[in-house]
Parts: C-alpha cells; sequence; structure tokens
C-alpha cells in the first residue's frame, strides 16, 4: 500500500505511524497533559474560541447544525421523556414550535395561558360548557397571518375550535 505514496507523503505517513504508536503506548500521559494544560490556560482557550467564533459565523452555523444532526436521536429521546413526565409543556413546546415554523412570530408560555382560561372561568367561549378539554384557538388564524401571543388567544373545546376553522371570530367580546 505504500507503493503509490511520494517519498514525502512517505515521510509524513512514517510520522503518524510514529505518532500512532506513541500516543498508544502514552495515552494516559498525553490525555492527562492535554486536560492540565486546558485547566491552566482555560481563559486563554476561551478568548481564542470567542475571537474563532466571531470571526468564522459560517463555520459556527455549519457545526451546530451537524451538531444538532447528529444528536437529532439523543434530543429526541430526551425530549420524549421529558414531555411525558411533563404533558402540559409538550402542548406548550409544539403550540409555540407550529407557529416558529408559520414565522408568526410570538410565543405563549404555559402559564399564561392557564390564567387566560382561568379568567374565563375554564368554559368553551363558544359553546360555554366547561366539561371539556380546552384547546388554544389563534382569534385571528396563523395561517392568516395572525400571531401566536397571548393576546390572540381565546380557549375553546376542540369541537368548537374545529368548527372555527379559519375564521377569524372573536369569542372574548
Ligand atoms: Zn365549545
Amino acid at each position: 500500500m505504500y507503493s503509490n505514496l511520494t517519498p514525502c507523503q512517505f515521510v509524513a505517513y512514517g510520522f503518524v505511524i510514529q505518532y500512532k504508536e506513541y500516543y498508544l503506548e502514552n495515552r494516559d500521559v498525553i490525555l492527562e497533559r492535554g486536560k492540565k494544560y486546558h485547566i491552566e490556560n482555560q481563559d486563554k482557550i476561551n478568548a481564542y474560541t470567542k475571537e474563532w467564533r466571531r470571526n468564522n459565523p459560517q463555520r459556527v452555523k455549519e457545526l451546530a447544525r451537524s451538531s444538532a444532526e447528529r444528536n437529532k436521536h439523543k434530543l429526541k429521546g430526551y425530549l420524549k421523556s421529558f414531555f411525558s413526565r411533563h404533558p402540559n409543556k409538550a402542548i406548550e413546546y409544539y403550540r409555540n414550535r407550529r407557529a416558529r415554523k408559520l414565522k408568526s412570530g410570538g410565543k405563549i408560555a404555559l402559564d399564561e395561558w392557564t390564567s387566560l382560561c382561568d379568567s374565563y372561568g375554564n368554559r368553551c367561549l363558544c359553546c360555554g360548557r366547561t366539561d371539556v378539554k380546552l384547546t388554544l384557538d389563534h382569534v385571528i388564524p396563523l395561517k392568516l397571518g395572525g400571531i401566536h401571543s397571548i393576546e390572540n388567544a381565546q380557549p375553546l373545546c376542540q369541537s368548537c375550535n374545529s368548527k372555527k376553522h379559519v375564521q377569524t371570530t372573536d369569542y372574548r367580546i
């Protein structure tokens, strides 16, 4: 396999092999040295990293994207287990994510939504039922350019919400 190498490459390759052997034999010492260097030069390294990130915004974006891609399954698993323990947080997360995807702007925190429902006596503003699960309806639907904010939200039951569809009926008044 070495026959295709130029003399220069051959020498370089030799160094790599030599280093690899050296590394395998002295792995612990090398790792320990690296760790010590990191601890002693923490500030210098942080400053350098910061500077590098400022000068390479495109590369930073690429790295973030590829790391997100690599950790996709891990993140999915983490979210799944977190949301199974906190179902209301899941609703909040997916509502905000949908708004983000539609580029509607705005965000609604779970407690904002809970207190809005409380202020209306936890009833559907359309049919007035209190024995049903309330869903968040956007008075001006996101698809029509409405904002995902508490000012544009009203509690409706699933059935009334589906019937309303993409109309802009405001039941709050
Ligand atoms: Zn209803």
